[in-house]
């Protein structure tokens, strides 16, 4: 009898080790999206750290990656499945926006393809360029100081408020904390290389046979949001204006993000690639975001017209259908708790500094 506990036993362990979720830095799905279009559309995260979704556009003469994640490990990786699918060289690299989720694999691209233009917003090449090597620098000392932080909450049972730490939350904590340890490795091979052409508006890339229209149609996101527009595949790259399965708000500007995302709906795309998220092949979502938007901006405006402090506000703008919504939109517990109400707070915040007429530099958030 015992024995063949012993058996079970080694059998779950077995089991328990397949299962072992991969790490944030470890996979990413290569997914063919339209004739000489590739993504690399990356799962759900688990942890709460993330990557960015990264695309290679392939025309006759050369090709055009739209953003490089955060992971040069995984970066390395796509330049290895790029040249299987093509022979023709990255010349172009676009930054949509400054997070570095979507930046810090230039540095892997670049060497990689010598001398290949990388491309932003001038908003965005500003940006890049003032905080990376702040980011880069503080960035090992921060994730460990995290690391114990998250640790030292499992092991004391509670928060330093006093509040115990729910069993859902030791597990989320610690899958966070591993992760983070994880992608330590990362920073060492972290080169800050920032973008190298700036634009306005709008500029076209020319890739043999195929164009790439390359915009920025107001503030959103952030400030210096790019898009792209393939024509020929009407395949639209939309960085993290559009972030499944709930967006992301932090330095964003609330009341003039569905204006952008409107424009972009009237594009009326067979294919739309966001930031982070599966690949979608209508606007339904876009519009759920727009909805989502103005109700939580006239909201925040007549708390502020009642006078409403920045705390009352938040308690008084909860919005729990467009939670119930976004949570059913989630495949992860910690998206399906948390991801809502992370996006809740951050643009709660910003719609606040707007209605009041003190929006922060979205760099200080
Ligand atoms: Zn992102």
């Amino acid at each position: 009898m015992r024995r063949i506990g012993l058996l079970a036993m080694l059998c779950l362990a077995a089991t328990a080790l397949a299962a072992q979720p991969k790490f944030v830095n470890e996979e990413y799905d290569l997914q063919k999206v339209a004739d000489g279009v590739y993504s690399f559309i990356a799962p759900e995260s688990d942890s709460g750290v993330v990557q960015s979704n990264c695309t290679v556009i392939i025309g006759e003469d050369a090709a055009l990656v739209a953003d490089t994640g955060q992971f040069p490990s995984l970066a390395e990786r796509m330049v290895a499945d790029i040249k299987k699918l093509t022979t023709k060289p990255v010349r172009y690299i676009v930054n949509t926006h400054w997070h570095f989720d979507h930046v810090w694999g230039n540095g892997v691209f670049r060497s990689a393809y010598p001398g290949a233009a990388i491309i932003s917003t001038e908003f965005t090449r500003e940006l890049v360029e003032d905080q990376g090597p702040r980011v880069l620098s503080t960035q090992p000392a921060e994730n460990k100081r995290q690391t114990a932080e998250y640790r030292r909450f499992v092991a004391d049972g509670k928060y330093p408020s006093g509040h115990a730490v729910s069993d859902e939350s030791k597990r989320s904590l610690t899958r966070l904390a591993d992760t983070l340890e994880h992608v330590e490795a990362e920073f060492p091979l972290t080169v800050h290389t920032p973008p190298t052409v700036g634009f306005e508006k709008e500029l076209t890339v020319n890739l043999g046979k195929r164009e790439v229209k390359v915009m920025w149609l107001g503030r959103a996101n952030t400030g210096g949001d790019a898009i792209l527009w393939v024509l020929d595949a009407k395949l639209l790259v939309a960085g993290d204006t559009v972030v499944y399965p709930s967006p992301f708000a932090t330095g964003s500007y609330m009341s003039e993000w569905p204006v952008v995302l409107q424009k972009m709906m009237d594009m009326n795309a067979i294919t739309i690639i966001p930031g982070h998220g599966p690949v979608m092949h209508d606007a339904s979502y876009l519009k759920t975001l727009v909805e989502l938007f103005q109700a939580l901006t006239s909201q925040v405006k007549k708390a502020v017209s009642q006078g409403l402090s920045l705390e009352d506000t938040r308690k008084n703008v909860t919005l729990p259908e467009f939670k119930d919504r976004f949570s059913s939109f989630a495949r992860t517990e910690l998206w399906r708790n948390e991801g809502f109400g992370t996006f809740l707070q951050a643009a709660v915040d910003r719609a606040y500094q707007e209605a009041t007429g003190k929006l922060k530099p979205e760099s200080e958030e």
